[in-house]
């Protein structure tokens, strides 16, 4: 078959693109990725025990906007999840994001009392307020706590995760995480929570199968010896990679992930546990059947520990958001533009975007919508 388009990258991004293409403009698409797999970093598969795990980190999905939930659901059914987690602070354990039942875990039943009484008259109930501004306020008791928080669930668990001080970061990664003034603990509140019934990597195989796209794994972008024979290349990669980093490395976060399975039906009380402190290396742990619904007699948990980047030794998973990047990422998409009719650069890597899931999907159907369609 010859092919219109050349996707490089079968993760959310190019497989979405991929299908809008097959499908609605009825174009041979080629999808390549130079991992063995479909699913980017969202694939999982079962381990020894039948356990359904995420082989790069725990996935749960979270959506507001309709366009990417009604786009998904043709490819799979859902099964509703809220995640919920618990973090590890003062030897106790509390609900992250930090809410009214994490201050009456933490602190007297008389000093929650009026810490609860202050937030409440300065925010009302069941608002989510982000740490940096909650640290802003001039009542003293909101202040004292905004500064517990921030010392005991933020400061070490992004210096673990990113290795920068917290204020090198763009705000809204801590925002990502707010307080919440009332007792919700859910760690999201879109209005669509939800994971794949039968899983991630299934959900991608029907979204890639079409009778217009074929996929081809194991395979690198410059091993292709035509690029010049495809109508349009859309690149999903490191975009610094691509211009074989003439501008210097954008800088990544990897993470190693451990997997442990252990002879027992459940050993967490929810999905995720956090570990803010430092004498932990890890940031979390992740028991996979919470998320699934899986029977089984065994679990398995998958422990995450940052660590840098290094492309001969890791996988770049996280772009990091500070001021710097934001500079250097200028200069590649200054290079991107130039040759912009042949070439497109879009998804997590090669916008250099801290997208989740939806974001991804938002990105390519919204690409295909104004630069293909
Ligand atoms: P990717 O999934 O990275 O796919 C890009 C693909 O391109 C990869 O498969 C790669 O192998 C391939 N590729 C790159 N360069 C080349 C090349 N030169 N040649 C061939 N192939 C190439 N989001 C959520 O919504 N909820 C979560 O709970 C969540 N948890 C996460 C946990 C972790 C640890 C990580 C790292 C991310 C998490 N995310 C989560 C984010 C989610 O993984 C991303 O939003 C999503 O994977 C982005 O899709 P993508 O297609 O842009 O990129
Ligand atoms: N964070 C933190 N403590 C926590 C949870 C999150 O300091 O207990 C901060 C940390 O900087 C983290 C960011 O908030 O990188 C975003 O957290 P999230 O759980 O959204 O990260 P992701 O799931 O993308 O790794």
């Amino acid at each position: 078959m010859k092919y219109s388009y050349l996707i490089v990258g079968a993760g959310f991004t190019g497989a979405v693109i991929a299908r809008e293409i097959a499908e609605k403009c009825n174009q041979p698409v080629l999808v390549i990725d130079r991992r063995n797999h479909i699913s980017g970093n969202a694939f999982d598969h079962n381990d020894n025990s039948g356990i359904l795990i995420h082989e790069y980190g725990p996935h749960i999905f979270h959506t507001n906007a309709p366009q990417v939930w009604n786009f998904l659901s043709k490819f799979t059914e859902w099964i509703p999840y809220e995640h919920r987690v618990l973090g590890q602070v003062d030897k106790k354990l509390i609900p992250i994001p930090f809410n009214f039942t994490s201050i009456e875990t933490l602190f007297s039943t008389k000093e929650a009392t009026i810490i609860k009484k202050h937030l409440l008259e300065e925010h009302g109930n069941n608002v989510k307020v982000p740490i940096l501004n909650l640290m802003e306020s001039k009542n003293r008791f909101v202040k004292e706590l905004a500064d517990y928080i921030y010392k005991n669930v933020f400061y070490n668990y992004t210096k673990k995760m990113w290795d920068l001080e917290p204020q090198e970061l763009d705000p809204q990664v801590l925002s990502r995480v707010p307080i919440q003034i009332g007792y919700d603990d859910r760690y999201f509140n879109d209005k669509h929570q939800a994971m794949p019934k039968e899983g991630y990597t299934k959900m991608f195989q029907q979204i890639l199968n079409h009778p217009n796209i074929e996929v081809k794994l194991s395979t690198q972008f410059k091993d292709v010896s035509n690029p010049n024979e495809f109508k349009k290349i859309i690149y999903t990669g490191p975009i610094d990679e691509f211009f074989d980093y003439r501008h210097g490395e954008l800088p990544y976060r990897s993470i190693q992930f451990e997997f442990i399975t252990h002879d027992t039906e459940y050993k967490q009380k929810v999905g995720t546990m956090n570990f803010p402190g430092f004498e932990f290396k890890h940031t979390r742990m992740t028991e996979f059947k919470h998320l699934t619904f899986q029977k089984n007699p065994k679990t398995t948990l998958c422990r995450e520990y940052p660590e840098a980047y290094n492309s001969k030794k890791n996988l770049p998973y996280y772009p990091i958001p500070t001021q710097e990047n934001k500079v250097l990422l200028q200069k590649y998409r200054a290079e991107a533009e130039k040759i912009k009719e042949r070439i497109a650069f879009v998804g997590r890597l090669a916008d250099y975007q801290y997208f989740n899931m939806d974001q991804a999907v938002a990105r390519g159907l919204q690409f295909f919508q104004k630069e293909i369609l």
